[in-house]
């Protein structure tokens, strides 16, 4: 089995940019199936930062949540343990909006 190649996102230069062909995987798997609006070698959290991004990623955020709701518990928990630290980051940023 092929690791994928890691890419740090070019905005922080810490955390794993987004990848595309991990969500693809994902979605094969049963996973949500649109990927966040994000540009390619950023970060959702740093997605999450950009002013000109943050609205369409809330938007998708709930697009998620939504999806979640409508699918077996069983895909949500798979999705959330592999992302399971960036939503937890997007969790805690989106609640210091409200
Ligand atoms: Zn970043």
């Amino acid at each position: 089995m092929e690791s994928s190649k890691l890419i740090l996102c070019t905005r922080c230069g810490r955390r794993q940019a987004f990848a595309q062909g991990d969500w693809i995987r994902v979605a094969e798997k049963g996973g949500p199936p649109n990927p966040p609006p994000l540009p390619p070698s950023v970060c959702l959290e740093c997605g999450f930062k950009d002013p000109e991004l943050r609205e369409a990623l809330r938007a998708w955020n709930k697009e998620l949540g939504a999806w979640g709701e409508q699918r077996m518990q069983h895909y949500v928990r798979q999705f959330r343990e592999m992302v399971a630290r960036p939503l937890e980051a997007i969790d805690r940023f989106v609640d210091s909006f409200r």
